[in-house]
């Protein structure tokens, strides 16, 4: 059923999308599904999965079909693929029965390159019936590990796809993640039936973001300095746990003069499309959201992506700062992380549902993340490490830019432990961190005085240490699993292998915490690679001219402004000062569309500048 190519994917690439060359496996994924095979690709977030299927399906003939959970994000993906000249559309449940209808006469007519479809609306007979009298030109599973019942986004749809094997034997199938463990990996495999199909994984390092963990005094001002020394005019996204903690500090910052939005699944529907909407149209937007908000969003420019409350996993917290920077331009992870949020993060596995063994798992997952945390290594090293990628220093994240000093902490540990143990034997009860660092430190106050912990053996043993000192050592303790904290109030209990550091037999280091120099901040500022600090001041006025004139565009139209042109390419176009259609041409991201439809007009923003 396949005719023989007439163009070739290369051209395609050059022609339609204005990229010289293929990125990484592309080239390879390309190859393999326009030759008629199935490919499960693996590649992070920003790795540029969309051309997969995207070029396939302009390459042979037929429409492609693109599997999607997200249908809030079709319609800007289909105004993107129009924007390059591309003739895409969307069939979910937003569109009025005679919308539908005119798109699927599209499809039948052969008029179509590329179709967006919800998994709940593919597995209806009548869509099936449909795609039987369609030409296919390949199955595109976008999301593919929402197929995975252990993975964090399940979707019930998404077991129905594995029946695409059965239905369309011939049509290559090609599913795609950015989730990274093995065995979601395994899982989406066998659940979607590509037993048969080649395995494209690529390196799951994001090179352009640079990994920070700070440590947690005041999270609210901590972060407004970080935005206003570092991201300005940023659009990053902010992640807290709690609905009424992303509530209140959205209002927060906008008390501040930061623009922001706030995003949880307790907000009502309108609202949440509303400022997602918003979020991708608008340059500058501060998104305040929890773990509901980001699948699919593939807004290029996300400059920052904050976490204020520890990530449950580490798989996660991957997830989540990958959603900065996938324009491959430097971005920040940036976090703030505490003793309270290991007490409250174990709090919930605890009080949460489901049994023994999901919570063992839960505990383990949220060990790795701590050990993240508390690490003196490079942590890019140690991330990839949980994804079974083995790398060097890189460089580019907090520890390897300052190595964090450590002590031998073993003393303080022992007196910790003991403050512990006596407390329990003596008192017949348990505290929580508070209480404890006020028998170490013999802090005379009420709540000592009406516990009678003056008369305690392990009273005053640890006044050589501040509130905060003790507050550090307990959080890195916990991490390590030397104390564990119970129930609701968190209260600390004696957790594995004490033994031995009681005992004298074992040493305990920890990690200094860095204590924040004025002026360190700016040191980002000057990242290798980011363009934005290497313009002067005729080029910064030629970009944000261009940017003006693109959210012109980009409002006159109702798509966001990365569908007329990316932040990369309106640094390319600053850089090259094309002075002909011709040289505009030549910049990275400008097709052949694009340069007949935006040409003159960027031309003449040039020429103005000149
Ligand atoms: P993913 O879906 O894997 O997160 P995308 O497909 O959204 O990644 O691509 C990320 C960005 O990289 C997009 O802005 C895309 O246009 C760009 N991109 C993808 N492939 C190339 C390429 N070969 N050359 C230049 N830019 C590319
Ligand atoms: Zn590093």
């Amino acid at each position: 059923m396949t005719s023989a190519p007439t163009t070739s994917p290369l051209d395609v690439l050059r022609d339609v999308f204005g990229y010289e060359e293929f990125r990484g496996q592309q080239a390879a994924v390309v190859d393999h599904l326009v030759g008629g095979g199935d490919a499960v690709v693996l590649m992070p977030t920003g790795g540029g999965k969309s051309l997969c299927y995207q070029i396939p399906s302009l390459v042979r003939s037929g429409t492609g079909i693109v599997i999607s959970p997200l249908i809030a994000l079709m319609a800007d993906q289909v105004a993107a693929l129009e924007n390059l000249g591309v003739r895409a559309a969307y069939l979910n449940s937003t569109l009025d029965p005679y919308q539908a209808q005119d798109v699927e006469s599209r499809l039948l007519a052969g008029e179509l390159d590329l179709l967006y479809l919800a998994p709940e609306r593919l597995v209806l007979p009548r869509t099936m019936a449909l795609l039987e009298r369609a030409e296919v030109a390949l199955f595109a599973i976008d999301e593919a590990h929402c197929v995975s019942q252990w993975g964090h986004d399940f979707r019930s749809d998404y077991l129905g796809l594995g029946v695409l094997a059965e239905r369309f034997p011939s049509v290559p199938r090609i599913a795609l993640t950015a989730t990274a463990t093995p065995a979601t990996h395994a899982e989406l495999t066998s659940r979607l039936h590509l037993e048969d199909a080649e395995h494209f994984v690529a390196s799951f390092d994001r090179p352009n973001i640079t990994y920070r963990i700070e440590p947690k005094s005041s999270a609210r001002s901590q972060l407004i300095s970080f935005i206003t020394t570092e991201h300005l005019g940023d659009s990053g996204i902010v992640y807290c746990l709690s609905r009424r903690g992303v509530d209140q500090l959205a209002e927060a910052l906008v008390a501040r003069g930061i623009p922001a939005l706030p995003y949880h699944a307790g907000l009502p529907a309108e609202v949440r499309a509303d400022h997602q909407a918003r979020f991708l149209r608008e340059d500058g937007l501060v998104m305040v959201a929890t773990i509901a908000f980001g699948m699919g969003i593939d807004k290029p420019d996300v400059r920052f992506v904050a976490h204020l409350d520890l990530p449950r996993s580490v798989e996660g917290y991957y997830q989540e700062t990958g959603r900065a920077g996938r324009d491959g331009l430097p971005a920040d992870a940036w976090m703030v992380y505490g003793l309270g949020d290991v007490v409250s993060q174990r709090r919930l596995i605890e009080s949460g549902e489901g049994d023994e063994v999901f919570k063992r798992r839960a505990m383990s997952h949220l060990d790795s993340m701590l050990a993240l945390c508390e690490t003196v290594d490079c942590r890019r090293v140690q991330l990839l490490r949980y994804f079974d990628e083995e790398s060097g220093p890189c460089g580019n994240c907090d520890t390897c830019a300052t190595p964090p000093a450590t002590w031998d902490a073993t003393i303080a540990v022992q007196k910790l432990l003991s403050a512990v143990i006596r407390l329990d034997r003596e008192r017949g009860q348990r505290f929580g961190a508070g209480q404890i660092i006020d028998v170490l430190r013999g802090t005379d106050n009420e709540r000592s005085r009406a516990s009678a912990h003056q008369s305690l053996s392990v009273w005053g043993i640890g006044a050589d240490l501040s509130e905060s000192q003790w507050k550090t050592v307990i959080r890195q303790v916990l991490a390590r699993g030397l104390l564990a904290s119970h129930g609701d109030y968190g209260v600390l209990v004696l957790g594995e292998d004490t033994g031995p550091v009681l005992r004298g037999e074992a040493e305990v280091f920890l990690r200094v915490d860095p204590v924040k120099r004025a002026g360190a901040k700016k040191a980002s500022s000057s990242r290798r690679g980011d363009p934005a600090a290497t313009l002067d001041a005729a080029d910064s006025a030629l970009f944000e001219s261009l940017r003006a004139w693109r959210a012109e565009q980009a409002k006159e139209q109702g798509v966001p402004a990365y569908v007329i042109f990316p932040d990369a390419t309106l640094y390319g176009i600053v850089e090259a000062r094309p002075s002909t259609i011709a040289e505009l041409g030549g910049v990275s991201g400008v097709g052949l569309k694009k340069l007949d439809r935006y040409g003159p007009a960027v031309l003449e923003l040039i020429g103005a500048r000149r």
